[in-house]
C-alpha cells in the first residue's frame, strides 16, 4: 500500500518503512568501483568545470570520456550491454558526479532517468533489442521531448502532432523547447498529439539523423550551463509503426510513468550537491576567522550548518526510500516520488543559499563555487513538474483515495437495507476511524518497532497522521469535488503529508542506525530535530486550515494584477 495513500486515511503503514532498505549486495561491488572510477574521472577537471559553466558547453571529448566510463549504461540491464544497476545505486551514482559537477549529472540523468526510460518501461522486446545496447554504450544518447512553447506544467494541452498514414507510418510536427541533451541526442522520445477518438498523445521513438528532425542553438542559461538545453523541431518527420511507444494514444500515461520513475536520479543528484556544499561550508566556517574567532563558533553559523545536515540527511533518507519502492517492483509510488522531488529540490536550495552566505562576500565571487551552486539548484523546483503543480498533485491524489472511501461509506448506508452485514461492517469501521481521530485511542503506534531514542519523534508523527486525516476529511467534505480549485487547502495538505512522509523516511533510517556507535547518536538527534520543528510548522499548517488570511491575499493578488504592478511611491 503507498505510504502516503494510507497517512491520508489516519495509517501509518509501518510495514513499508521499516525496515529501513539496505542497497543490494552486486549493486555494492559495482558501485565502490563505478564511484571510485567517477572520483578519478572528475576530480582532475574542477578547473574545466568553471570553465564550461561560463562557456556554456560540455567539449566532445568530454562526453566520450562519460560514454567510456558506462556512465550511460548505468540502469540498463547487463542483457543489453548495460551496468544493469537499481535505482537506488543508480541515484548513488549521480550522487557522486553531482559533487563534482550539476551540469554532468544532468546530461547523464536526462538520458537515463528521462530520455531511455520508455524504453526501459515501455518498449516492446524488438525496441529494447533495437535500441538498449546503443545506448547503454552511449553511441546513442537520449532526449525527453514533452514541454511545448505553449504547454509547460500543462502538458496534456501539447501541439505538436502526428498523423497517421495509410502504411500505418507516422508524420510528426511541432517544435519542442528547453530539451536537455536537445544538441547532442540521438533518439528523442517525443510526445504529440495523435488523431486517436480523443485526440489523445502517443509517445514515438525518433532519431535524430532522420530526414526533418533539427535542433536549436545552445539556450543561454542561467544555471546547469555547459548541460545542453535546445528546440528541437520536427518538420513532417516520418516515424516507422515499430517506434510508437506502448500503444497509440497511451502516450500521456508513458510521459508521467517516466517522470515518476526517474525522480530518484534527480534526488540523488541533489543529495550530492547538499554534500559537496556542507564539505565547503564547514571547512570555510571553521578557517575564515572574524571578531577574534573562527566564524564556526557564532551559533548563527551553527544553525545553519545543522540545518544542512538535518535536510542532507532527509534528503538522503526520502531519496533512497522511494528508490527502494521503485526497485521492489511496486506501482504505487507516484505521491512519494512527487514528494521526494519537492523536498529535496527545496533542501537543495535551502543549502545552496545557506552555504553562500557563511562565505560572507567571497560566496559572491565568481572565483568560489558556491554562486554557481544558488545558480545550478535554482533550476530544481521548476522542472520534472514545478513544485507547485507537484504540491497539487500530492494533495490531490491522497485525496482521491480518501473521496473513493467516502463513497464507499454512502453506498454503504444504502446497503444497510439491502446487504446489513457488509452495509455495518463498513459503517462499523468508520465509527471507529471517528472515535480514533477525536481522542486518538486505537492509533497506529510504532513503538515496538523503534528505539527508545526516537520516542519524541515516533510520537510526533502517530499524533500529526491522525491530524493530515482529519484535515484531508474536513477539507474534503467541505468543498466536496470543488475542492480542486481550493489551491491553499491543498497546499497545506500537501505540506502536510510531505513533512509526515519525510519525516517517516528520516526516523526508519534513524532507527537502521540507532545501533551504529558512530551515527547513532547524531542519527537521533537529527529525527528529532527534524520531527520537532515540522511539528511547528504542522501545528501552523492545520491552524490556518481554518484561521487564515486567504482572502486578503487574493484581494491583493488581484489588486497588482489589475494594476500591473506596485503603483505606489513613499515619496
Ligand atoms: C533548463 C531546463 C531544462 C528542461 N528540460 C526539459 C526536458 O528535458 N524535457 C522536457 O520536456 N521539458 C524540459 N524542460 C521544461 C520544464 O519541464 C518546464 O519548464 C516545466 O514543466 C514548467 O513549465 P513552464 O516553464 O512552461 O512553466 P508554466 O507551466 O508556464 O508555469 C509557470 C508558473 O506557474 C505555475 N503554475 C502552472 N500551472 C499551475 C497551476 N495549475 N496551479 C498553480 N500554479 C501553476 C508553475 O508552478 C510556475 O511557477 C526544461 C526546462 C528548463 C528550464
Amino acid at each position: 500500500m503507498s505510504v502516503v495513500k494510507a497517512l491520508f486515511s489516519g495509517r501509518i503503514a509501518s510495514e513499508n518503512l521499516l525496515p529501513y532498505p539496505q542497497l543490494r549486495e552486486k549493486d555494492r561491488e559495482s558501485l565502490a568501483l563505478i564511484l571510485d572510477a567517477i572520483d578519478q574521472f572528475l576530480e582532475p577537471r574542477r578547473h574545466d568545470f568553471q570553465r564550461w559553466d561560463r562557456d556554456g558547453a560540455q567539449p566532445a571529448e568530454f562526453i566520450q570520456g562519460l560514454r567510456d566510463l558506462g556512465l550511460f549504461g548505468l540502469i540498463i540491464p547487463e542483457e543489453f550491454a548495460g551496468i544493469g544497476l537499481s535505482n537506488a545505486a543508480y541515484a548513488r551514482v549521480l550522487s557522486q558526479t553531482s559533487r563534482h559537477d550539476s551540469s554532468v549529472s544532468l546530461t547523464i540523468g536526462a538520458h537515463s532517468s528521462i530520455g531511455m526510460k520508455g524504453i526501459l518501461l515501455f518498449g516492446t522486446a524488438e525496441q529494447k533489442a533495437r535500441y538498449l545496447p546503443r545506448l547503454a554504450s552511449g553511441e546513442l544518447i537520449a532526449a525527453f521531448c514533452l514541454t511545448d512553447a505553449g504547454a509547460g506544467s500543462d502538458a496534456a494541452s501539447i501541439r505538436t502532432h502526428a498523423e497517421k498514414n495509410p502504411d500505418g507510418s507516422w508524420t510528426l510536427s511541432g517544435e519542442k523547447i528547453w530539451i536537455t541533451n536537445g544538441g547532442i541526442a540521438d533518439l528523442y522520445t517525443v510526445f504529440a498529439r495523435t488523431p486517436t477518438a480523443a485526440g489523445k498523445i502517443s509517445a514515438f521513438l525518433v532519431e535524430s539523423r532522420w530526414p526533418g528532425v533539427s535542433h536549436g542553438k545552445h539556450e543561454d542559461k542561467m544555471g546547469i550551463r555547459a548541460s545542453s538545453t535546445t528546440t528541437v523541431t520536427f518538420d513532417g518527420v516520418r516515424v516507422p509503426p515499430e517506434n510508437v511507444l506502448d500503444a497509440d494514444g497511451k502516450g500521456f500515461k508513458v510521459a508521467m510513468a517516466i517522470l515518476n520513475n526517474g525522480r530518484t536520479g534527480l534526488g540523488g543528484g541533489a543529495v550530492g550537491g547538499m554534500k559537496a556544499l556542507i564539505e565547503l561550508a564547514t571547512a570555510q566556517a571553521n578557517e575564515r576567522r572574524q571578531f577574534g574567532r573562527a566564524i564556526a563558533e557564532f551559533d548563527l553559523i551553527k544553525e545553519k550548518i545543522a540545518g544542512m545536515m538535518v535536510d542532507c540527511f532527509a534528503s538522503e533518507s526520502v531519496v533512497w526510500m522511494v528508490a527502494h519502492y521503485i526497485d521492489s517492483g511496486s506501482d504505487d509510488y507516484s505521491i512519494e516520488a512527487a514528494i521526494s522531488k519537492i523536498f529535496v529540490s527545496e533542501a537543495m536550495q535551502r543549502t545552496a543559499y545557506e552555504a553562500l552566505q557563511i562565505a560572507g562576500g567571497s560566496g559572491f565571487m565568481r572565483d568560489y563555487p558556491y554562486e554557481q551552486a544558488v545558480r545550478d539548484s535554482r533550476i530544481l523546483t521548476i522542472f520534472e513538474g514545478t513544485n507547485e503543480v507537484l504540491r497539487l498533485y500530492v494533495a490531490l491524489s491522497g485525496l482521491r483515495d480518501l473521496g473513493r472511501s467516502f463513497a464507499e461509506l454512502r453506498s454503504a448506508l444504502d446497503d444497510i437495507f439491502n446487504n446489513p452485514i457488509k452495509g455495518f461492517g463498513i459503517l462499523g469501521g468508520y465509527a471507529e476511524k471517528r472515535l480514533t481521530q477525536a481522542t486518538g485511542i486505537g492509533r497506529d503506534r510504532i513503538s515496538a518497532l523503534l528505539p527508545a531514542s526516537l520516542r519524541t519523534a515516533r510520537e510526533i508523527y502517530e499524533k500529526y497522521t491522525l491530524e493530515l486525516a482529519k484535515a484531508a476529511e474536513y477539507v474534503l467534505r467541505r468543498y466536496g469535488k470543488g475542492v480542486a480549485d481550493r489551491q491553499f487547502e491543498l497546499k497545506r495538505i500537501a505540506d502536510l503529508a510531505i513533512d509526515l512522509f519525510v519525516g517517516a523516511c528520516v526516523l526508519s533510517r534513524a532507527a537502521a542506525l540507532a545501533g551504529d556507535a558512530s551515527k547513532g547518536a547524531q542519527a537521533a538527534t537529527i529525527a528529532t530535530l527534524f520531527a520537532q520543528r515540522s511539528k511547528r510548522r504542522m501545528a501552523g499548517t492545520i491552524r490556518r486550515i481554518t484561521r487564515n488570511e486567504d482572502d486578503s491575499v487574493r484581494m491583493l493578488a488581484d489588486f497588482a494584477l489589475a494594476e500591473r504592478g506596485y503603483p505606489w511611491d513613499v515619496v
